[in-house]
């Protein structure tokens, strides 16, 4: 067994693999870049080397860098993680050559596997079956449209190098073939260095299933099941669960014996995902479900199968890479119980899922109930240098409904300031009507955006609970005090952690019944002439921080709460959210621009956000120029209110 192990990775992928080489005895050494000086998984590893500057180009991404750091600290192997380096060949062989383990499949696995036009042709070779589409050599834009045409539309155009959801444009019509082709090459160029593309038939009702195997290195190959990821944004997963709702056994047996067939034909040793795209417009059945690509590492939504499983995946790798047969054989292996994931992100479901950077001042996560797999902490901050991914939250339970209800409740009592979060999106997500019947596709999320943007009102029972906060800090006394003092209002049954209080709002008495101390956030159940609100508030030093468990986080100012409720969009000033480039500016000064509308495009963080209008109204300022390069929190545009009527 190796003894020591350093992880070529940051944030909670890191911290997750530092927790089980901890708990088997082997030593662990950390890389970071000067952004992570402080992160997490710095702390949590036994050692940690400095690796460079914060662009993941200059550190995470520097192979030579790395293998220097597992020499200099004695560490015996190397784990990429995901992401960074994790599926690139020529640095899984440097470290080999470098007289290092490897914790991942041998370098040729990974090149067999690395471009979606290569993998698919040898998996139809392997009799697994494939995405029907184009995979020629020949890529002039007349052979790429006659193929199109022939598969018939709509169609995809996939980067052959393409990952992270990027790379992939569907096609509606022949006419748009030329535009839609022209552009995802220029991503492609742009993004993996390789403009070459493929084409697939859109598959139509598509779910995105996948499925866990595991090799060693002595020939055998087993499957942990399969896992449904088809609540996506983009591309990208946002939750994820295992198994696969509607899956019935034979459909079961017949796609892990496919993905078990694809690992074997490239010699897999280690953790992969085989992903398929299924038509679930009748059911999942196994002869509508295609080979879409293989994942050569450990998955980001690993976690759901060592739950239904009770595998830890990360221990398994070590174990392989160490030379030892797989701990466990097919037939000892078994499903038990439901699993779900959330991505719990730095992102503002409000302006488009703009990531959002800055201070981790105040952060609440679920601690019981979930698991909570995370590489951040209170204090800490989000940089606009990697992928934005706060936490992932991750729910057990008997059976599906319990597994999900216990995730919505994680999303909804999760708090963080003053960066935004995708938790109230999450939250209604987990309780969207089609997700809950199983019978979702991976266009549900677009399809359902304006329900699933949380609303910008500010609930009564903040205002309420911002205004009893208010009284209490001007009374100089703690919430735990306030089972003590009554200012007004009727005095209701007191027990420990149960306060009675009460005070006026506009003039209307208001009865707080019950003050419960849940870790550093007080929960409060207001009493008042409309009935029963509960709110969640938090004294901070110069801010009043409140919520309803909906998973949104207001902070209230004084004038706020005493009554002076309006939209929390009420400013119309966009400010740019980080450091970025403008790519696009949709609008002029002066135009009329309804709520929704595109007004600015900004590239940041690898991605194109939108910055769209909170409201209805007028372009009163403008100041981006596209090619600009923007600082975090300027003022981009400014919308004055239409006139109401
Ligand atoms: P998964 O199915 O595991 O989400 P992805 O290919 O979407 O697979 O990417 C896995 C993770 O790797 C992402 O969540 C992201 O954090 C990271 N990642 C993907 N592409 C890049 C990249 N180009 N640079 C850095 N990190 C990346
Ligand atoms: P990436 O390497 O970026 O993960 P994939 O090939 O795995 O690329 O595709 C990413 C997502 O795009 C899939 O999870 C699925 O939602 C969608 N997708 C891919 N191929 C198809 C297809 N042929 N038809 C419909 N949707 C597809
Ligand atoms: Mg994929």
């Amino acid at each position: 067994m190796i003894q020591s192990l350093l992880i070529a990775n940051r944030g909670e992928i890191a911290c997750r693999i530092i927790r089980t080489a901890r708990a088997m005895g082997v030593r662990t050494v950390a890389v970071y870049s000067d952004a992570d000086a402080k992160a997490l998984h710095v702390r949590q590893a036994d050692e940690a080397v400095h690796i460079g500057p914060s662009p993941a180009r200059e550190s995470y991404l520097v192979g030579d860098k790395i293998i220097a750091a597992a020499k200099q600290t004695g560490a015996e192997a190397i784990h990429p993680g995901y992401g960074f380096l994790s599926e690139n060949a020529d640095f899984a062989q440097a470290v080999i050559d470098a007289g290092l383990v490897w914790v991942g499949p041998a370098p040729d696995s990974i090149r067999a596997m690395g471009l979606k036009d290569a993998a698919k042709a040898r998996m139809i070779a392997a009799g697994v079956p494939v995405t029907p589409g184009y995979l020629g050599e020949d890529q002039s834009p007349e052979r790429l449209q006659a193929e199109a045409d022939a598969i018939g539309y709509p169609v995809l155009i996939k980067a052959v190098a393409g990952g992270g959801g990027k790379g992939m444009r569907r096609v509606e019509s022949a006419a748009d073939f030329a535009d839609a082709l022209l552009s995802c090459q220029r991503e492609a160029a742009s993004s993996f260095g390789d403009d070459r593309v493929l084409i697939e038939k859109y598959i139509l009702s598509p779910r995105h299933i996948e499925v866990q195997v595991f090799g060693d290195a002595h020939g055998n190959v087993v499957h942990l099941f399969e896992r449904d990821c088809s609540l996506q944004r983009r591309h990208q997963k946002v939750i994820e669960e295992a198994p696969a709702p509607g899956m019935d056994e034979a459909t079961r047996e017949a796609i892990c014996a496919a993905a078990v067939r694809a690992a074997k034909a490239v010699d897999y040793v280690g953790a992969g995902t085989i992903e398929f795209i299924a038509d679930a417009s009748d059911g999942l059945r196994a002869d509508r479900i295609w080979f879409m690509e293989m994942n050569t590492r450990l998955q980001v939504e690993h976690p759901v199968t060592e739950e239904i499983t009770g595998v830890d995946l990360v221990e398994w790798q070590l174990r392989v890479a160490s030379g030892e047969v797989l701990p466990k054989r097919q037939d000892e292996l078994s499903i038990d119980g439901w699993a779900i994931e959330a991505r719990l992100y730095a992102e503002d479901p409000k302006i488009g899922f703009l990531p959002s950077t800055g201070p981790l001042t105040h952060v609440m996560l679920p601690d019981h109930q979930v698991r909570v797999d995370t590489g951040i902490h209170e204090g800490g901050a989000v940089t606009p240098f990697y992928d934005p991914m706060i936490a992932k939250l991750i729910a057990t339970g008997n059976d599906r409904p319990a597994a999900i209800d216990r995730l919505r409740k994680a999303c909804e009592t999760t708090a963080v300031w003053p960066v935004k979060t995708n938790a109230a999106f999450l939250a209604r997500c987990l309780a969207n009507e089609q997700f809950l019947a199983g019978t979702m596709d991976t266009g549900l999320l677009a399809a359902s955006a304006e329900m699933l943007i949380p609303p910008n009102d500010v609930p009564d029972a903040v205002l309420q609970a911002g205004a009893m906060a208010i009284t209490t800090r001007s009374l100089g006394v703690t919430p735990h005090q306030i089972g003590d003092t009554l200012i007004g209002g009727d005095l209701a049954a007191a027990t420990p952690w149960t306060g009675a209080f009460g005070f006026r709002l506009n003039a209307v008495p208001q009865r707080v019944i019950h003050l419960l101390a849940d870790g550093h956030l007080e929960s409060v159940q207001i009493d008042n002439p409309w009935g029963q609100l509960d709110a969640w508030v938090e004294l901070a030093d110069d801010m009043i921080l409140s919520g309803v468990n909906d998973g949104r986080v207001f902070a209230i100012s004084e004038a706020r709460a005493a009554g002076t409720a309006t939209g929390a969009a009420a400013d119309g000033a966009i400010l740019s959210p980080m450091p970025g480039r403008i790519i696009a500016v949709e609008v002029a000064a002066g135009a009329s621009v309804a709520k929704g509308e595109k007004l600015v495009t900004l590239e940041a963080m690898k991605m194109e956000h939108s910055l769209v209008a909170p409201f209805d109204g007028v372009v009163a300022e403008l100041n981006a120029e596209t090619g600009g390069q923007v600082s975090e929190g300027a003022l981009l545009v400014r919308i004055e209110r239409a006139e109401e009527e």
